[in-house]
């Protein structure tokens, strides 16, 4: 039986990152002057203010050093990059409260002074769907309110601050696994939930609502304990799933875990077409066979972000380079429980294979894991942004019937906007993770950006993301909520945060 190996050990480095994308993209002959990057300056928080701020938590969770309130000025995302290039918005101080009650006296206080509270997990993307700060603000990094709280293996849960994150907690409960796992690994269990992430394994696992049964926020006015409600009650745990922080800190949460499974085995199918893919993909789920997570990774993934790709993949590269028939996508199947459960799997996909004519390749039985983690991606990505190159990731949620036809409306309609707005045509790579009822899609675009200062960037992203929401309206996904939800979660907002302490 296989073991799954680490994904991140196969990482590029920049230069051949570059040389890669070079191969996929028209990248511009000279890079153009890099954009200036704005540094902030000293805090705007004036001595008594300072003191005062002290005294209410102590000098050593607090700091107004530039060179910190800098690692705040931005997310992981081009967005947040934009965003710093064209506004240049710092916190006034990043604050690291180790305790719910130490978040309330800050609440209090700033509410009192007409300052704002920015909420901050893992920081993938702390700034997306906020308004713009009007005055002084303080990121609020909940990274210190890390600790797991009660472990029950009786009753299976695990009670954890919100401010953990995936890594370290998977990396300390060794026999047990809450089975949600993110492409973001840096990410916080707090800011997952606040973003109503769904994770990559939820096939086996289910979702990451379906296994909270319990979260606490403390709010302006007051702490909040909302559990998972009985059938037909309403749930009131829609108040912070989502919310995206915006009237509310998660401060604890219950999690369901799960023992360890005793095997865990992937199998690699590689096809021609990547609707191909999906549709075995699909038919698998059908099938009922024991799947934890499935991906599809489009095969210049490999090309552009794997070091060292397995000799199985020799031919892919080959066959890119030249002219010959290539594989176009890669299905990775993650298969935990019992070595039946892998090999009930194994057999299933074996047969597509002997069935296949050569259109579908199986990969050997110990494969390495193309890299799946998005924070070290964007690691190699952000270098290019100061190079005239754009790299934006996008995502959709799509019910599994309407996959193929989205996909290909989805990616010809970013494919014209950045060929319109940066003049040559761009790269478009799509990972398709199933969850039981959808495709989550995440689409990295590169292209050249738009020439010009940093509003013609910022009107080029927008320009993208009108393009993708007008996509998604077209195949009925509502992506603005309903009045009447407008409605509630306004009076929501009125009723926890009524002096908008918290900045939404
Ligand atoms: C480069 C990049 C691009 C991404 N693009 C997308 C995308 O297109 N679509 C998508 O769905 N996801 C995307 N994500 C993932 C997602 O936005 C977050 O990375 C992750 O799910 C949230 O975890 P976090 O701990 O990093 O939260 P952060 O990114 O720090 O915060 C996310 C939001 O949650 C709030 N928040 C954080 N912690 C708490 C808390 N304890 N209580 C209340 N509010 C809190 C923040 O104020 C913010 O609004 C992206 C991530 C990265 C790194």
């Amino acid at each position: 039986m296989i073991s799954i190996p680490a994904p991140h050990t196969a990482l590029k480095n920049f230069d051949s990152f570059w040389q890669a994308l070079q191969s996929l993209l028209a990248l511009p002959p000279e890079s153009p002057p890099a954009p200036h990057i704005p540094e902030p300056g000293d805090s705007s928080l004036e001595q008594p203010l300072q003191l005062s701020l002290q005294q209410l938590l102590g000098e050593t969770k607090i700091t107004y050093a530039p060179e910190d309130r800098r690692k705040y000025g931005e997310g992981m995302g081009y967005d947040g990059f934009l965003n710093l290039i064209n506004q240049g918005l710092f916190p006034s101080a990043v604050v690291y409260p180790e305790s719910e009650q130490e978040i309330a006296l800050l609440m209090l206080w700033a509410g009192q002074r007409e300052i704002q509270l920015l909420p901050w997990g893992g920081g993938g993307a702390p700034y997306r769907a906020k308004s713009t700060p009007q005055g002084a603000f303080l990121a609020v990094d909940l990274q210190r309110m890390n600790r797991i709280l009660d472990l029950d293996t009786e009753q299976r849960r695990i009670r954890l601050q919100a401010g953990v994150r995936w890594q370290d907690l998977h990396s300390q409960l060794t026999a047990w696994t809450t089975g949600q796992v993110f492409p973001f690994d840096e990410a916080t269990v707090g800011g997952s939930l606040a973003t109503s992430s769904i994770g990559t394994q939820s096939l086996g696992y289910g979702t990451l609502i379906e296994n909270t049964p319990f979260i606490k926020a403390v709010c302006p006015t007051g702490p909040l304990e909302l559990m998972q409600p009985a059938a037909f009650s309403s749930d009131l745990r829609g108040m912070m799933l989502g919310s995206q922080g915006a009237w509310g800190f998660i401060t604890e949460v219950s999690l369901r875990i799960f023992p360890q499974p005793q095997e865990k085995g992937l199998i690699l199918a590689s096809f021609m077409s990547r609707n191909e893919a999906l549709e075995k993909l699909r038919t698998l789920l059908r099938s009922g066979v024991p799947l934890s997570a499935a991906r599809i990774v489009d095969a210049e993934d490999l090309l552009l972000f794997n070091a060292s790709p397995p000799p199985s993949l020799g031919r892919l590269l080959r066959s890119l380079r030249g002219n010959t028939p290539a594989w176009a996508a890669h299905l990775i199947l993650e298969i935990h429980g019992s070595r039946e459960a892998y090999t009930t799997t194994r057999q299933y996909v074996d047969e597509w294979s002997k069935n296949s004519e050569g259109q579908i390749a199986l990969g050997p039985r110990t494969v390495p894991f193309p890299l799946q983690n998005w924070s070290q991606r964007f690691a190699l990505i952000r270098p290019l942004w100061e190079q005239g190159v754009l790299g934006h990731l996008i995502t959709a949620v799509v019910p599994w019937h309407q996959t193929n036809g989205f996909l290909k409306d989805w990616e010809e309609a970013l494919r014209s906007v950045l060929l319109a707005t940066g003049g040559v045509p761009g790269v478009l790579l799509t990972t398709v993770y199933a969850s039981p009822q959808h495709a989550l899609i995440y689409t990295l675009l590169f292209g050249r950006q738009a020439s010009g200062d940093p509003p013609a960037l910022q009107e080029q992203l927008d320009d993208i993301q009108a393009v993708a929401l007008e996509t998604k309206r077209r195949w009925g996904m509502n992506t603005e909520q309903p009045q009447l939800i407008q409605h509630t979660l306004q009076c929501v907002a009125e009723v926890l945060d009524p002096l908008e302490v918290i900045l939404r």
